[in-house]
């Protein structure tokens, strides 16, 4: 369903902007062996921890890699995780059942009961319902052009390494589809989202070499009253959000090499799952 027609021409609107500003090509991931690709360090970093500027100063990374401190799991975020995982789930599934040779509707009624975690939410089970159709849906109407049933084209929690980068071996992608990144979110959009989509990309390019210029970020909105909902942001990655990410990388590097705890700001977000440490 992240591949319908209305989302790629969503995406196909960016090649024109990619076509008036083109990425410089010392911004490639495959430039690794030079800065300003190459990290002046290489701390195994996760596209999380440079993509995530929840905490103004970082201090939330400083915690967790020089101190020890493990967040407090709040309820969005696992709610965050759940909805991931369901998501990996559902593709898995589809997939797995279209290559047994199921046809769409069996394949329905095979994965028609979530999983335990889900169940037991009636806004998650509704969005399990809902996707779980959309997704074969997609499959069907490919079927109906193709003459085939194939499994959805989109591979989910795709693994790659990004250690050229001075990133982790094993940085996980939300999934990929048609060379399109696409990352879920469940929380409000911010701006730095994009970060993400910046990191995979150059990831993805340093370690096999083949251009990645788009993402899709997907909001997923699970309304108290009202079906769940979704919206796109198709992100083209360019210069300037490849500049940015690797600027917050080298900053990162510095401040933990340099041993430089950050200052806790005057105020701060009141869901930070760090609070309890920085406020005690
Ligand atoms: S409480 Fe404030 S300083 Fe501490 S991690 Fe959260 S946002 Fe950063």
């Amino acid at each position: 369903m992240f591949t319908t027609p209305y989302v790629l021409r969503a995406l196909k609107a960016l090649s024109i902007r990619a076509a008036n500003d083109p990425i410089d090509p010392l911004l490639r991931g495959w430039e690794w062996h030079h800065p300003p690709i190459k990290p002046r360090a290489y701390l195994g970093l996760s596209v999380s921890d440079i993509a995530s500027k929840y905490c103004p100063v970082r201090m939330d990374l400083w915690l967790r890699r020089k101190e020890g401190f493990k967040p407090r799991v709040s309820m969005e975020m696992n709610h965050g995780l759940i909805v991931h995982k369901m998501i990996d789930y559902i593709y898995r599934g589809v997939a797995r059942e279209i290559l047994d040779g199921k046809e769409p509707f069996e394949t329905i009624e095979s994965l028609k009961d979530p999983p335990e975690s889900v169940a037991g939410d009636e806004r998650l089970r509704q969005l399990y319902e809902l996707l779980l159709i959309s997704i074969v849906g997609t499959v069907m109407a490919e079927s109906l052009l193709n003459g085939g049933i194939i499994p959805p084209p989109i591979i989910t929690e795709y693994r790659v390494d990004g250690s050229r980068l001075g990133l982790s071996t094993g940085l996980r992608v939300d999934a990929i589809s048609h060379g399109v990144i696409v990352e879920f979110k469940t929380g409000s959009p911010r701006d730095f989202h994009r970060l993400s989509l910046a990191g995979y990309a150059l990831a993805l390019e340093s370690y096999y070499e083949i251009p990645v210029d788009y993402g899709l970020l997907v909001y997923i909105r699970l309304p108290d009253n009202g079906r769940p909902y979704i919206h796109y942001k198709p992100i083209y990655i360019d210069s300037s959000l490849r500049k940015w990410f690797l600027m917050e990388r080298d900053e990162i590097i510095d401040m933990l090499l340099n041993d430089e705890k950050p200052q806790r700001p005057a105020s701060c977000p009141a869901n930070c799952p760090y609070r309890e440490v920085c406020w005690k």
